[in-house]
């Protein structure tokens, strides 16, 4: 199947709005036909939880409240939103797809959730991720693996490949991911929708379990950049739960206006790079074609640091993730193993179980890196070439408006291709890691296709809090007549 053969309802909030205001379309309609594309789309795993009664009971309830008082409603009435199992919900499990919370029940919601209920959206339901949101296939799940719709047996993209896919095949408008690497950004390039991730502590990250609390974000999976806006928007701002939510005013994103000709980087050793893919690399020089047609400027600069950014990325999280999944022991909450005979032998048999191979992986990498002997020669290092990206892509942004290239080096692959090759796995991470490495927001968004009806995506970074141009100038660009291969 290509992206062109799949049907999409609404791919946008105010679409939904206008037909529910004209009396088009009923709320209790919308989520039924969304529960239909849920069942009929449930081969490709992208739900590991449908809150079917749920969705319908508060689209009557909200379905009353507009018809009794139409201006009474929030800005997300119509909304229909899946949250990555990553996410607290109260009263709803939360797993990060790993056993090792198997049955876990979210005592409170996420400042995020809470701020889209607040607005009258409806919350349809629970989708997969890569276990912890470590991965870029969506291979690595307690629930199995999530199929791209698009392509034969092709990865959606990971850790949020189920909420790649629950918007790509309509199943609902929007859905909340988490991006920490790129987990928002390679997913939408993947699946042929728009992925926002906002500047490092624009959004809250109360009630999001973390995974580099210093990377981590919350962002977003949409069709449309306005309905991204929107969504920001509503969730961005600070929160007595989360320190790092930062102060800055959050600005007017739906105000998508940008008239003004954009001074645009991009990086040579990006595109001549030897992981580029070829189709890749055509659509990206074609994309810079298209846009220097268009009267914007558009010019390569020298960045020496792009092959330090993954082996930099992978020292830090994982030495943030050892420590922030120490918390998961069995004690507490989430699945004990029942047969060890002491506390030590709990503590071992149940994350020995509980957890993946991946995610093991990564928790033994991070103690490595931080262990007295070594935390200088690895972690100290990391977090030193970590400044020197900041500090060159801030530079850069001072000077252009914005950074952009593909969000991904290659197009998806196989199910199962890169499953024995962890490296090679974390080398398709070398575009997006950037802004997180440098704590700016980025967005990808569709821009024609790759041969097959295979999706392609490119990428904007933008320096930081600078949300409201960068999303302006993604919807222009995400309109352009991108001519497919
Ligand atoms: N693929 C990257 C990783 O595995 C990014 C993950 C993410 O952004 N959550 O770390």
């Amino acid at each position: 199947m290509s992206l062109s053969d799949l049907s999409i309802l609404y791919t946008r909030l105010s679409d939904v709005q206008a037909d529910l205001k004209s009396g088009a379309l009923s709320l209790p309609a919308l989520v039924d036909y969304y529960l239909g594309r849920i069942e009929a789309t449930s081969a490709l795993n992208a739900y590991v939880e449908v809150y079917a009664e749920e969705a319908r009971m508060r689209a009557q309830v909200l379905d009353q409240k507009f018809r009794e008082q139409p201006e009474a409603v929030g800005r997300l009435f119509g909304m229909v939103v899946s949250l990555k199992d990553v996410i607290c919900h109260a009263g709803h499990e939360v797993t990060a797809a790993s056993k090792i919370l198997e049955g876990f029940e979210s005592l409170y919601s996420a400042t995020v959730v809470e701020r889209l209920l607040a607005e009258d959206a409806i919350v349809i339901g629970r989708v997969n991720c890569d276990q912890f949101a470590m991965g870029s296939t969506n291979e690595n799940s307690v629930y199995g693996p999530v199929q791209n719709a698009v392509g034969d047996q092709l990865v959606p993209g990971g850790s949020s490949g189920g909420s790649a896919v629950a918007v790509q095949t309509d199943t609902c408008l929007a859905s909340l991911g988490s991006d920490t690497g790129g987990s928002v950004r390679q997913p939408a390039s993947f699946c042929g929708v728009v992925g926002m991730k906002p500047t490092y502590g624009r959004i809250s990250r109360y009630g999001l379990l973390a995974y580099a609390s210093s990377f981590d974000q919350i962002g977003t999976l949409t069709h449309s950049v306005a309905d991204a806006a929107l969504l920001l928007e509503v969730m961005a701002g600070p929160d007595d739960y989360d320190s790092t939510a930062s102060q800055h005013p959050v600005e007017s994103y739906t105000d998508l206006s940008f008239d003004r000709p954009a001074k645009i980087a991009y990086f040579a050793a990006a595109l001549e790079h030897e992981q580029l893919h070829a189709e890749v690399k055509v659509r990206s020089a074609k994309t810079i074609q298209l846009l220097r047609q268009e009267g914007h400027t558009v010019e390569a600069v020298p960045f020496d640091y792009l092959d330090f950014i993954i082996p930099a990325y992978y020292v830090l999280t994982t030495a943030e993730a050892s420590a922030n999944l120490s918390r998961y022991d069995g004690i507490r909450y989430g699945y004990r193993n029942q047969e060890a005979g002491d506390l030590l032998e709990t503590y071992r048999k149940t994350r020995t179980e509980g957890f993946s191979e991946e995610v093991k992986r990564r928790i033994m990498l991070g103690t490595f890196v931080l262990s007295a002997g070594y935390y200088d020669a690895y972690y100290g290092k990391a977090q030193r070439v970590r400044r020197l990206i900041y500090e060159r892509t801030r530079e850069i942004l001072q000077e252009y408006d914005f950074i952009m290239m593909p969000a991904s080096p290659v197009p998806p692959w196989p199910i199962g291709e890169k499953n024995e090759d962890p490296v090679a796995m974390y080398l398709a991470d070398i575009f997006t890691v950037q802004a997180n490495m440098a704590g700016i927001p980025a967005i990808c968004v569709p821009c024609g296709e790759l041969q097959n009806g295979i999706p392609f995506g490119i990428q904007l970074m933008a320096d930081q809090f600078a949300e409201r141009p960068m999303l302006a100038f993604a919807d222009y660009l995400h309109q352009l007549p991108h001519k497919s291969f």
